[in-house]
């Protein structure tokens, strides 16, 4: 078998990779459709909020400001992950599949993925786990502009305030819609102006409004463009 020359350029993150990036704000439907696409396609799901939360679960568990940059970028270099298909979030081998949704970390988590030494550390967990597994479908808010930007298929999903607060409202039961919209407004605004990898749609992403369709009809959109970009000229 002859060896790669030394000079060869390196390959592309996703190259022979099939990676869905789905970015989107919160109540986008983002989760929804990339676990659903993710089992109709036979691809890996990635949920990598829940990773952001796992950092900033991980910091109140120390005692650790969730503000302070260098002791998070510590928190998250250090942390043992694992999510297993079923939910289960394992930090530090603590089962906290429950907390990372709760309110504590919800307030806190905006504020831990603006640091850009937690982001550089997650983002190379997430090539990293799409790499081991050949590709999947990842969902976030930069996956299409950082961690994978020459991904297979790149979708932004969008709602109107209104839709995304009532999802919101509709999945956790303790907190009223105007508490939720409050929320989704707040780390929003957060997480469109910070200055490491803010949300935004990518260039060239495919455009979503998921605010009147159901999940099927979304579903059935990014299957037809998923199974267009595989049997293209490129691939
Ligand atoms: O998706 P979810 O709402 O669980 O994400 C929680 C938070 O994690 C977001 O509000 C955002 O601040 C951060 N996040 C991020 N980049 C990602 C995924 C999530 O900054 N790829």
């Amino acid at each position: 078998m002859s060896q790669e020359p030394s000079t060869t350029s390196q390959p592309g993150p996703s190259e022979q990779l099939t990676v869905v990036a789905i970015d989107g704000p919160a109540g986008s439907g983002k989760s929804t459709v990339a676990r659903l696409l993710a089992e109709r396609v036979g691809l890996p799901y990635l949920d990598t909020g829940a990773m952001y939360r796992a950092v900033t679960f991980a910091c109140i568990a120390a005692g650790i400001d969730p503000a302070d940059a260098d002791e998070a970028t510590e928190v998250a270099r250090e942390m043992d992950l694992r999510m297993d298909p079923d939910g289960t979030v394992m930090v530090n081998l603590v089962d906290a599949t429950t907390q990372i949704r709760g309110p504590a970390v919800t307030r806190a988590v905006s504020s831990v993925a603006a640091h850009p030494g937690v982001r550089t550390e997650l983002v190379s967990r997430q090539r990293e786990w799409a790499r081991r597994r050949g590709g999947g479908v990842l969902e976030g808010r930069d996956i299409g502009t950082v961690v994978f930007p020459d991904a297979t298929l790149v979708v932004y999903l969008t709602a109107s305030a209104e839709v995304r607060a009532a999802r919101r409202a509709g999945e956790v039961t303790d907190l009223d819609y105007d508490t939720v919209a409050a929320d989704i407004a707040r780390r929003d605004a957060f997480d469109q102006s910070r200055d490491a990898d803010p949300l935004r749609r990518a260039d060239g992403a495919l455009e979503v409004d998921t605010t009147y369709l159901t999940i099927d009809e979304v579903l059935d959109v990014l299957q037809r463009r998923l199974d267009g970009a595989r049997s293209g000229p490129d691939r």
